[in-house]
């Protein structure tokens, strides 16, 4: 056995003989006293060690470089200087592998490291407390997800990665050989979650990577991105959007609520709105109109846009509802009294936008003749637009970029932190 608890729950055992592992973090050598600073997953807990107390081995030990794997055996005691109240007297420290070549990133970050690097190197990068921290809420935001759509009813499905036709249009898609065909790698799950409404299924949810050949250069873009997508049968778009606010509201409950030494490790404080405003596209328009600011409706928010909008507002958490059906996709449902609006809804989340969705198209000949007006071929959308002749509910949906909300849940300004080993232009390896 290479240990008999973690580090967290080793600091909680105060008189107690334990046995943990991890790696080294940072060594003191004080002639008669020597630190070490021990780091798993969990924590680092201090091991002491005095010249005339500990036995040669353990004081020679005590000096190993950083990042050996070790384990110590020994008691916790109460301490009045080591950061955690308690230490570790060392019996026994075997090392479990050493280092054999120079590490790249400094862990302890008394050195910053680029990026970049910390990305070709992300297995030791991860071991920063910082970078744990990241995943862990990561991970816990994936989970609520989960939790709550379940809660609320859904059932979970693994929709495909390799399609044969594009879902949404557009040229932008990563193209694989598929035996004597051609196939594509899925730009969004849409057509197979409504696919399952139509089937029946009524309430749906997923966690999918999505893929997106868009030749993207910015801090909020990735050409593999991971969404969380929710699908509701019989459905309106302002259904849709209470969904989407519950689920979000609970998510980041859920980590303020869980993963508050992790938030505290990366220096943020969550504001969870009790309820998240609404406005509608022609609103913010005219607001910025209002402003002074030259904004043309019909064309969609860029980035700066969206922050102009966040300062005119004085919050930067909102819903966009209904906009102009020209830069929607071609399955957003028009207003039946004005067509050049859709029921298509965005959130952005502390200005950013992190879900987009919409009231579906339900009837085969209105989609025919969206994809008509885009300069789309029906013929291409034929499987799927047969299947609105069978029996298809009216329906709605969203997706939320679970890279994006991670990223602005930890208050970092590139999405490629957010993300374990991203993919943009030039990343691919490792
Ligand atoms: P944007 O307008 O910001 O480029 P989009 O409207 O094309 O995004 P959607 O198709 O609405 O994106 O995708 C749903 C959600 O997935 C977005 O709201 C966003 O959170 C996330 N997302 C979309 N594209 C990317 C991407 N390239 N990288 C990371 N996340 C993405
Ligand atoms: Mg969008």
């Amino acid at each position: 056995m290479y240990k008999t608890c973690s580090i967290a729950q080793a600091r909680k055992l105060v008189g107690k003989e334990v046995k943990v592992a991890g790696w080294v973090h940072e060594t003191r050598n004080l002639g008669k006293l020597r630190f070490l600073q021990l780091r798993d997953q969990t924590g680092i807990i201090q091991l002491t060690a005095k010249a005339q107390r500990e036995s040669d081995e353990v004081l020679a030990a005590m000096d190993l470089p950083k990042e050996t794997v070790i384990c110590a055996e020994g008691k916790v005691v109460e301490s009045s200087i080591a950061e955690a109240g308690c230490e570790l007297i060392p019996s026994k420290i075997t090392v479990l592998n050493q280092v054999k070549s120079k590490l790249p990133i400094d862990v302890t970050e008394h050195v910053p490291a680029e990026l970049d690097v910390r990305l070709d190197y992300r297995y030791i990068d991860l071991r920063r407390p910082k970078t744990r921290a990241i995943f862990a809420i990561r991970s816990r935001l994936a989970q609520a997800f989960r939790e709550k759509c379940q809660l609320m009813g859904a059932i979970e499905l693994h929709p495909p990665t390799i399609v044969g036709a594009a879902t949404e249009g557009g040229a932008e898609l990563f193209r694989v050989e598929y035996f004597e065909k051609e196939a594509f790698l899925v730009q969004s799950p849409q057509l197979y979650k409504q696919l399952a409404i139509i089937g029946g299924l009524d309430k749906v949810y997923m966690t999918v990577p999505v893929f997106r050949a868009e030749k993207h250069n910015t801090m909020t873009h990735l050409n593999e991105a991971y969404q969380m997508d929710m699908e509701i049968g019989f459905a309106d778009a302002k259904d849709a959007v209470d969904a989407l606010e519950e689920v979000v509201l609970y998510v980041l409950a859920k980590v303020k609520k869980e993963c508050e030494e992790e938030l505290k490790i990366l220096q943020r404080e969550l504001k969870i709105p009790s309820s998240i405003p609404r406005h509608t596209y022609s609103f913010l328009v005219e607001k910025l109109q209002s402003e002074g600011i030259e904004f043309r409706w019909g064309e969609d928010f860029s980035r700066a846009i969206e922050e102009k909008i966040s300062e005119i507002l004085g919050y930067s958490t909102y819903f966009i509802l209904e906009w102009p059906s020209d830069i929607r996709p071609f399955y957003s449902m028009p207003d039946k009294t004005n067509p050049k609006i859709c029921h298509a809804y965005d959130l952005n989340y502390e200005g950013l936008e992190i879900s987009s969705g919409a009231q579906r198209v339900h009837d085969a000949e209105m989609l025919v003749e969206q994809l008509r007006k885009r300069g789309l071929k029906p013929a291409d959308f034929e499987f799927y637009i047969n299947a609105f002749r069978s029996g298809a509910p009216p329906h709605a949906g969203w997706s939320i970029g679970l890279d994006r909300l991670t990223m602005k849940v930890c208050g970092l300004h590139n999405i490629r932190e957010a993300v374990l080993f991203p993919r943009d232009r030039v990343r691919i390896r490792p």
